[in-house]
C-alpha cells in the first residue's frame, strides 16, 4: 500500500485563523494526507498567514522565508493570501507553489492535491480522524467560529476587505459541530466571530432545525442551546447592543459564563464617531450598570485604542473618566497605528508617537489600579477553576472570568489527582494585579 503524503503545517494569527487552520487540518486528514512535525518530513508546506497589523504581516513573510528555506515547497493562505496582501507575499516569495485567501478552505485542498497528489486513499477503518476535527487548541477547550466577515466598516479595520461582509452559518450546522465537541471531551467553547451580537443578520435571523429542535439564527438562541450543552459557553466580540441585554440572565442562571467579550475602543463618543464604530451611539455604561443588577458576578473584558487621529487631550480625558465609572475586569489597550489600506490614514491630525507612549501609560496605570482592585474582592471567595497544566509546583487553570491566553490565570497549590479539563472549586488566597493564586 503506497504510503501517505506528508503535509506540513504553520499557522499564524488570531483564533479566527486558528479555526480555519483545524478546519484544513481535518480536511487533509480526511483526504488520506498525514500532517509531518517537520519541515524534512513534509512534501509541502502549508503556511496560513495574518495580515491584521504590520507586525503580523512581518512575522507571516518570515514564517513563509523559513519553510521555503527549510522544504523550499511552499503554499500561502490566509489573511495575507487576499487581495493587495497577496501581491506582496509574490513580490518577497516569489517561489510559493500557490496562494489562496481567508477560510478557503477548498481551494488550498485542491492547491495540495495539486502539488502533492495522494497515493493513499483513505480507508475509514484505519484512517479515523476524531469526530471533533484536528484541533490544535488543548483538548479541553475549543473555538467555535459562528460567521466569517463583517458589515461594519470601522476607520482603523481592514478586516472587512480582507474577509468580506458577515456570512452567519446556520444555527443547526455550529450546534453540530458544538454537539461534537463537546461529545469528544472539550469542556469549554470559546465563540468567536468578528461580530458575535450580529449574529444571523444576514440569514434574516431564519429557524433552522438542531436534533428536531427549531431555532433561530441569533445570538440568544445560540447562547441558550449552547447552554444546554453542559460546557462552559464564553461568548466574544459582543457589541453593546440592546439585544444583548436578552443574554445577561442566561449568565445569571448559569446557562452560559458570566463573561462577556466587548471591544469597546474607546470612551468618548466623538472619537467613536471618527472611528465608525457599530454600538457608538449606545448608552454603554447604563447598559453595563444594568447588566450588572442582573449578573453581579459578571466579569467584562474589553480592548482600547489610545492615540486615534485627532484624539484631543478633552477626549482622552473622557476615556479615563469612562473607564473609571466602567471598572471593567480585563482590559487590553493598544496604541493606535496606521494599517495599510485603512480609511483612518485618511484622517487629519495624527497623534504624535511620544503623546500616544504617554497617554497608553496613564491609561495603563489607571486600569491596573482597576482591575487590582476588582480581583482584590475574589479573595475568600470560592470558586470554580478549569484547570489547564500540572506542573512540578501545583496546577495552572482559569476562573469564569479569564479566557485562554487573554486573561489572567488562577494557581491551585493542591494539584493532586488533578489533569487538564478537570473543574475544582477552590478558596482564593491571593490576588495580585491579574492573577489568583487558591489552596
Ligand atoms: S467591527 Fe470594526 S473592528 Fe471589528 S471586524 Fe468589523 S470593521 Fe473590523
Amino acid at each position: 500500500m503506497p504510503h501517505p503524503q506528508k503535509v506540513g503545517f504553520v499557522s499564524l494569527g488570531c483564533p479566527k485563523a486558528l479555526v480555519d487552520s483545524e478546519r484544513i487540518l481535518t480536511q487533509l486528514r480526511f483526504d488520506g494526507y498525514e500532517l509531518s512535525p517537520s519541515y524534512e518530513d513534509a512534501g509541502v508546506v502549508i503556511v496560513n498567514t495574518c495580515g491584521f497589523i504590520d507586525s503580523a504581516k512581518e512575522e507571516s513573510l518570515a514564517a513563509i522565508g523559513e519553510a521555503l528555506e527549510e522544504n523550499g515547497r511552499v503554499l500561502v493562505t490566509g489573511c495575507m493570501g487576499g487581495g493587495e496582501q497577496a501581491d506582496l507575499v509574490l513580490e518577497r516569495h516569489p517561489k510559493v507553489l500557490g496562494i489562496t485567501g481567508p477560510a478557503a478552505y477548498e481551494e488550498v485542498l485542491s492547491e495540495v492535491r495539486r502539488v502533492l497528489p495522494n497515493q493513499h486513499t483513505p480507508d475509514p477503518k484505519i484512517d479515523l480522524i476524531p469526530a471533533q476535527g484536528v484541533k490544535l487548541t488543548p483538548r479541553h477547550y475549543a473555538y467555535l467560529k459562528i460567521s466569517e466577515g463583517c458589515n461594519h466598516r470601522c476607520r482603523f479595520c481592514i478586516i472587512p476587505s480582507l474577509r468580506g461582509d458577515l456570512v452567519s452559518r446556520p444555527i443547526g450546522d455550529v450546534m453540530r459541530e458544538a454537539e461534537q465537541l463537546v461529545r469528544s471531551g472539550v469542556k469549554e467553547l470559546l465563540v468567536i466571530s468578528q461580530d458575535t451580537s450580529a449574529y444571523g443578520v444576514d440569514l434574516k435571523y431564519k429557524t433552522d432545525f438542531w436534533d428536531g429542535r427549531p431555532l433561530k439564527t441569533n445570538m440568544q438562541s445560540l447562547a441558550t442551546a449552547l447552554g444546554d450543552l453542559g460546557a462552559w459557553v464564553r461568548m466574544h466580540y459582543v457589541y453593546p447592543y440592546p439585544h444583548v441585554d436578552q443574554v445577561i440572565p442566561l449568565m445569571a442562571e448559569g446557562k452560559v459564563l458570566p463573561y462577556l467579550d466587548i471591544p469597546l475602543q474607546h470612551g468618548s463618543p466623538t472619537v467613536l464617531k471618527r472611528m465608525k464604530r457599530p454600538a457608538a451611539s449606545e448608552k454603554t455604561l447604563d447598559r453595563i450598570q444594568s447588566w450588572r443588577s442582573v449578573c453581579p458576578d459578571i466579569t467584562l473584558r474589553s480592548t482600547f485604542i489610545v492615540g486615534f487621529p485627532g484624539e484631543t487631550e478633552s477626549e482622552f480625558n473622557e476615556l479615563l473618566d469612562f473607564i473609571k465609572e466602567a471598572k471593567l475586569d480585563r482590559v487590553g489597550c493598544f496604541k493606535y497605528s496606521a494599517v495599510e489600506g485603512a480609511t483612518a490614514n485618511e484622517l487629519d491630525n495624527p497623534v504624535p508617537e511620544e503623546v500616544k507612549e504617554e497617554r497608553w501609560h496613564r491609561f495603563m496605570a489607571l486600569q491596573q489600579e482597576i482591575s487590582a482592585d476588582r480581583l482584590q474582592q475574589r479573595v475568600g471567595q470560592s470558586i470554580d477553576v478549569m484547570i489547564d497544566e500540572i506542573g512540578a509546583d501545583g496546577a495552572v487553570g482559569r476562573s469564569k472570568g479569564d479566557a485562554p491566553e487573554i486573561d489572567g490565570v488562577v494557581y491551585v497549590a493542591d494539584a493532586a489527582n488533578l489533569k487538564p479539563g478537570d473543574i475544582v472549586n477552590r478558596r482564593v488566597l491571593d490576588a495580585d494585579d491579574y492573577d489568583l493564586w487558591t489552596a
